[in-house]
């Protein structure tokens, strides 16, 4: 299996080559040359995760051994989960979710960035590349800290983090200040997601001597292809539980920011995973709500910040592989080329098999608070968007095949949030005070990824303009500025 870019260009590489350099040569993401049929199902059905993974990773990742494979999922599908089942489906208050949060850093991106590091580590050994290799990464939140932790002690890796100053959760940023690791480097930015993922792509297209760089964003296909895995892990359970019998369609309604969690359904979709609708939920940032009704995409408008943060986002850099699976690239690099002069383009093709909705702050709130008071269960904001967006999707097309909801994030990881949307009473307390009382309301121990926050120690506190972020990496990066 190859990997080219979207853009276009000639460049054809291995999966560890692809997962290596991150984005292509021509500022075009990688994709896969084809879709491999999955094949037959019921022998998927009763896989535990780390067996599907491999079932699954072993036909995109073909230069990659069977025994390099097994051994990289076994090591990142393990008791850092705090359950067996890694990705449980639950049913409460009559809804499905899918808890993708029972990682270490208690939020989804741990389901591919705890297998990320190790993919790279081997595709940097078979290159020939040891040492001087750096990861940069843009955050909206959740991405940095899942990064530090699948990164932390990576032998001849740095891994840096830049996150908006002001447009994270308080919970967020000590989780990525505190980060333990003498490769972990974490940089604040005056700016908000965007202005962080635009200026890491452009330290990406500048380069800096004697680095190599790498990305651990959901623009590297090594972030993309771990999450396929859960699509076919939810379906499975649904079997299992016999809510679906083989060969059943299902929708999926998927909280989305960078498009990179959503489009993995798609390729699950594309391999053969009977899916129906994909459904995209948006936080009051509705650029890809809009996207989908009216075929223009526009980020010229207002950025609102929210209590989904990792939603807030207007430039979502996973939607090029849709446009380039569905357009092919001569169309991609035009849109891309209109997105970058003018801020919109108007797509010309046909997104079947995806729906879209979205759900202001009042509703994911109302959505919290409902679902509490009806089955005892607590969501968090994220999760919240995508359960609101689901019923407004329900009631507007009275479509009633079975659905399954995303969950992105644990509520202790927006606890104040979470708290003031149950009961008015709470608003306006701390963080950690929240945390106790979330505790309280859902009679389950705060996580101890949570409980040791409180008192550990700020290690990074370098804070830069978007225009300074190379400048700060290089200062940040211990083998640039000694020279
Ligand atoms: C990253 C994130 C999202 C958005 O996922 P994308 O892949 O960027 O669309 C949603 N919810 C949470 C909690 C996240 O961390």
């Amino acid at each position: 299996m190859l990997y080219h870019s979207t853009r276009g260009s000639a460049e054809e590489l291995t999966a560890g080559a692809a997962i290596l350099k991150g984005i292509a040569g021509d500022g075009g993401l990688y994709v896969p040359e084809s879709f491999p049929d999955i094949g037959d199902m019921p022998r998927l059905y009763t896989m535990p995760y780390g067996s599907l993974a491999k079932e699954i990773l072993r036909l995109f990742l073909t230069d990659y051994t069977e025994a390099e494979l097994s051994e990289a999922i076994d090591q990142a599908y393990d008791a850092k989960f705090d359950t067996e089942a890694i990705a449980p489906l639950t049913e409460r208050g009559g809804y499905y979710f899918l808890e993708l949060f029972h990682g270490r850093t208690l939020a989804f991106k741990d389901m591919a960035l705890s297998l990320l590091p190790r993919l790279l580590k081997i595709a940097a050994r078979k290159q020939g590349i040891f040492g001087g290799i750096t990861v940069l990464t843009a955050t909206s939140g959740d991405t940095g800290k899942a990064a530090l932790e699948g990164f932390a002690g990576a032998e001849g890796i740095d891994i840096v983090v830049f996150f908006p100053e002001d447009g994270v959760s308080e919970m967020q940023k000590r989780q990525m200040r505190t980060q333990d690791g003498a490769n972990t480097h974490v940089i604040g930015v005056y700016g908000n997601f965007d202005d962080a993922q635009t200026g890491v792509k452009r330290i990406f297209a500048q380069g800096i001597p004697g680095v190599y760089l790498s990305s651990a964003n959901s623009i590297n296909i090594g972030r993309l292809l771990p999450q396929i895995v859960y699509y076919f892990c939810a379906y499975s359970q649904m079997i299992e539980r016999y809510r679906l019998k083989p060969g059943d369609s299902v929708n999926f309604t998927v909280p989305t920011g960078n498009f990179g969690n959503i489009l993995a359904g798609y390729y699950a979709r594309r391999m053969g995973l009977p899916i129906n609708k994909l459904i995209c939920a948006s936080n009051d940032n509705r650029v890809l709500y809009d996207f989908f009704q009216t075929k223009e995409y526009d980020k010229n408008r207002l950025f609102i910040p929210t209590v989904s943060p990792s939603m807030d986002i207007l430039v979502s850099s996973n939607l090029e592989r849709l446009l380039y699976h569905i357009s092919g690239s001569a169309l991609t690099n035009e849109y891309m080329e209109q997105l970058s002069k003018e801020g919109c383009y108007k797509f010309v093709g046909d997104a079947e098999g995806f729906a879209a909705e979205f759900a202001v702050q009042d509703e994911c709130f109302e959505g919290i608070r409902e679902l509490y008071e009806d089955s005892g269960y607590v969501i968090d904001t994220h999760t919240a968007v995508a359960f609101k967006a689901y019923q407004k999707y329900r009631d507007r097309t009275g479509d009633n095949t079975p659905n399954i909801i995303l969950a992105t994030a644990s509520p202790f990881k927006f606890p104040e949030s979470v708290c003031a949307a149950i009961d008015g009473k709470y608003a306006g307390m701390g963080a950690f005070e929240s945390v106790r009382a979330l505790s309280g309301l859902t009679g389950s121990g705060i996580p101890e990824q949570i409980a040791s926050l409180e008192h550990k120690e700020n290690r990074h506190t370098r804070v830069c303009t978007p225009a300074d972020m190379r400048i700060a990496l290089i200062e940040e990066l211990p083998y640039t500025h000694s020279k």
